[in-house]
């Protein structure tokens, strides 16, 4: 803990921490130290973690990255944060992003960006982490912390872990519990871990997974030993390989990264298939409209009485006045662009052609996969993102949806309720990390973990 706290204190321009906890961190490290001694010490006892903003830690700034929770210290602990903490796990602090998870590049925080620990080549451009757990993705990237909690909306996981070259999971939807994690579009976040390693990831998620009676959409089942099951066997495992998921002017170093993955769970003993999703088109906007609706309605309750941040007011202002001006203030801008966006399509005359439609979609996009693990397919090899790390600042003035082009090999994952992982998979020309995507059947994220495995 005392290293990684050091660590941190030399890591101050990669701007991933933001809320630092060192207090916290040595209280919890010796509470770990004397559990160890007596021999009662689950397996993530004492190991030092960061927290992404997006939960809420008691008595500790839980701001989402967003200037309308500012001075917001939660007087509760999110279910996830508060397992982990009962396994032994120390708390170092918490973990930049981007504003309310919504954003591919960490751009939108109100922290300023996070920065990737890699680099291009001889180039000095800073690179973005990803997002919107682009914090969390920069602190396991840079050794800050042995793991990080991120969550996962459209790709907020995978796609910084893909863009950092470390292991990211977002378990199947209802694995892990939402209470006290800020909502983005309640119907499609899940949390998960990102780590430096697929064994890692199998013994973090195992000790953040399971029912919770605070959240009625987490599943009452048994969580099995996900440790266990990485046996590195996958031999007669059938992968699909998606036809809709090759896009046209998708770099060659990606197509090559994708056969290069599916050649070696071929050499593993897998049996590879080729397979289609028909509807996979349509899963970026119908993604693009369903987050922002959920979006609209979750975050209503920031109004200026109940938390952070109150715009100061005028003569003669009143409570509408009061709403106005503390939501401008306190929203950026990609905020306030979700906000209209899906207060739009949930406004009366338009649900129909754009929410109702969408959910239609949705359930199609879900059926496809279904049709395939129906016939046999026990996971699907995709990339992870459609390119490997920009430069900050190259898309920001750009048309927004150059941005949520990011999210095209991801958003489905979400859509469907499904387990995907990102795992490191190669580098590109200029020496930056590229990911591989695995996409399993609900509920099978021991499986899925042991055929990633068998990338690293
Ligand atoms: N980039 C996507 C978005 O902006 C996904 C975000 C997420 O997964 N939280 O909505």
């Amino acid at each position: 803990t005392e290293a990684h706290l050091e660590a941190i204190q030399g890591a101050g321009a990669l701007n991933a921490f933001v809320h630092h906890t060192p207090e916290i961190a040595l209280e919890q490290a010796k509470a770990a130290d004397a559990r160890i001694a007596q021999g009662d010490a689950p397996d993530m006892c004492g190991i030092p973690i960061g927290v992404k903003d997006l939960f809420c830690t008691k008595g500790v700034a839980s701001q989402a990255a967003s200037g309308i929770l500012d001075g917001f210290k939660p007087e509760y602990e999110s279910t996830i944060t508060d397992k982990l903490f009962t396994a032994g796990a120390v708390m170092l602090g918490k973990l930049n992003m981007d504003e309310f998870a919504m954003g591919s590049s960490n751009e939108t925080s109100v922290y300023g960006n996070a920065v990737n620990p890699w680099r291009a080549g001889n180039s000095d451009a800073a690179l973005t982490p990803g997002g919107s757990s682009g914090g969390s993705a920069s602190a396991v990237a840079a050794n800050l912390c042995l793991g990080a909690l991120g969550t996962d909306t459209g790709g907020s996981i995978r796609q910084p872990a893909a863009f950092t070259g470390i292991t990211g999971i977002k378990p199947t939807y209802g694995r892990c519990s939402r209470w006290g994690v800020v909502a983005f579009a309640s119907s499609l976040d899940q949390a998960g871990p990102m780590t430096r390693s697929v064994r890692d990831a199998a013994i973090f998620l195992g000790a953040m997974s399971g029912h919770d009676l605070k959240d009625s959409t987490s599943a009452d089942l048994p969580v099995p030993d996900f440790e266990a099951m990485l046996t590195g066997d996958i031999k007669g495992q059938v992968i699909g390989i998606p036809r809709e998921y090759r896009m046209d002017g998708m770099p060659e170093e990606i197509e090559a990264l994708w056969r290069d993955g599916t050649e070696m769970l071929r050499d593993a003993g897998a049996e590879i298939r080729d397979i289609s999703l028909p509807h996979t088109k349509y899963a970026l906007p119908a993604y693009y409209v369903i987050a922002p609706a959920e979006a609209s309605s979750n975050l209503a309750r920031y109004d200026g009485v109940r938390f952070g941040h109150r715009a100061k007011l005028s003569q003669g202002d009143g409570i509408t006045e009061m709403y106005e001006k503390t939501r401008a203030e306190g929203f950026g801008p990609e905020v306030q662009r979700r906000v209209m966006v899906g207060t739009y399509v949930l406004s009366a005359g338009f649900y129909d052609a754009y929410y109702n439609r969408a959910r239609k979609v949705r359930t199609l996009i879900k059926k496809d996969f279904e049709d395939v693990f129906a016939a046999g397919v026990d996971a699907i090899l995709t990339p992870a993102t459609p390119s490997s790390a920009f430069e900050l600042g190259a898309m920001t003035d750009a048309d927004p949806i150059q941005m949520y082009l990011n999210d095209v090999f991801t958003v489905t994952v979400n859509l469907a309720g499904l387990p995907g992982i990102a795992v490191p998979a190669g580098q590109d020309k200029r020496g930056l990390p590229m990911g591989l995507q695995l996409i399993g059947k609900p509920w099978e994220e021991g499986s899925l973990l042991n055929v990633a495995q068998c990338l690293e």
